[in-house]
């Protein structure tokens, strides 16, 4: 479904991510950890077209977004760019909601101005999606209203309105105290078994053990070590995956 590959991202002369490569099977769920500044976010931002790579190939369904054209990066013109853009969602660390939206007007935004869909049939969709998230009651209270870990699941239903092929979550539970988190994670592992596939970005160690298919170490721009969740976190073979991972315990 996705496919990343020898994807290169300099910020001015600094490489932060180097011929970095990842592919997700339609159903999978692949995790990303490793230490702050390893280019988690970036990699992510990169997929999502929030920012350009300076190489390498960017695939969604055998759409390229971007070609490496002799180490290049070459981009798809807008009009296929958009259609890319409707295959995926993105769920941020910090919910970023619209503040002076209802919690529906959040949901229904993006049905209705990016794919220009009929107001009724949007609105009943958004409503079922606040329902699968357990918060019917609050559809028209604002976001300030809300706790940490309800905001989150707003931006997951914000996120699934668009009807993506692929999520991407970036740390979804690092602002949320560890009850509101569990509520988050569990949201997460439902999507799983429906067989949403996913990209997560995670410091919950356990959680990308039980959820995730693959799961992806990376450290100073390139993929350490990966694997199966169960061999990349139970038994990593890599020094600085050992080292990581002892610093979580
Ligand atoms: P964390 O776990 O703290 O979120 P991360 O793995 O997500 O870390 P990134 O945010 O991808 O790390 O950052 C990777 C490196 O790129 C860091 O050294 C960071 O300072 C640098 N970086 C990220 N964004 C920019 C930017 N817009 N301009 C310049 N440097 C940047
Ligand atoms: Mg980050």
């Amino acid at each position: 479904l996705l496919e990343i590959n020898h994807c290169r991202k300099q910020f001015g002369s600094t490489e932060v991510l180097t011929d970095l490569s990842i592919s997700v099977e339609e159903g999978q769920v692949l995790s990303i950890i490793g230490p702050s500044g390893s280019g988690k976010s970036t990699l992510l931002r990169c997929a999502t077209l929030l920012e350009t790579m300076d190489g390498g190939d960017l695939i969604y369904l055998g759409n390229y977004a971007a070609r490496d054209v002799n180490g290049k990066a070459v981009y798809a013109t807008p009009a296929e760019l958009q259609k890319i853009r409707g295959m995926f969602g993105l769920v941020f660390q910090n919910f970023n909601l619209f503040p002076h939206y209802s919690v529906l007007k959040n949901v229904m935004e993006a049905p209705m101005l990016v794919q220009k869909r009929q107001e009724k049939e949007v609105r009943e969709e958004a409503m079922a999606l606040l329902e699968q998230m357990g918060l019917s009651d609050k559809a028209d209270a604002y976001p300030y209203q809300l706790s940490g870990g309800q905001q989150q699941r707003v931006s997951i239903a914000r996120a699934l309105a668009m009807n993506p092929k692929i999520l991407f979550f970036d740390e979804p539970t690092s602002a949320l105290d560890p009850e509101l988190t569990g509520e988050i994670l569990k949201v997460i592992r439902k999507l799983a078994e429906k067989k949403m596939t996913m990209v997560i970005v995670t410091h919950e160690m356990s959680f990308a053990r039980d959820v995730s298919d693959w799961v992806v170490f990376m450290n100073g721009g390139v993929i350490v070590e990966q694997g199966d969740p169960r061999d990349v976190i139970d038994n990593p073979t890599h020094e600085r995956t050992i080292q990581f991972l002892r610093r979580l315990q």
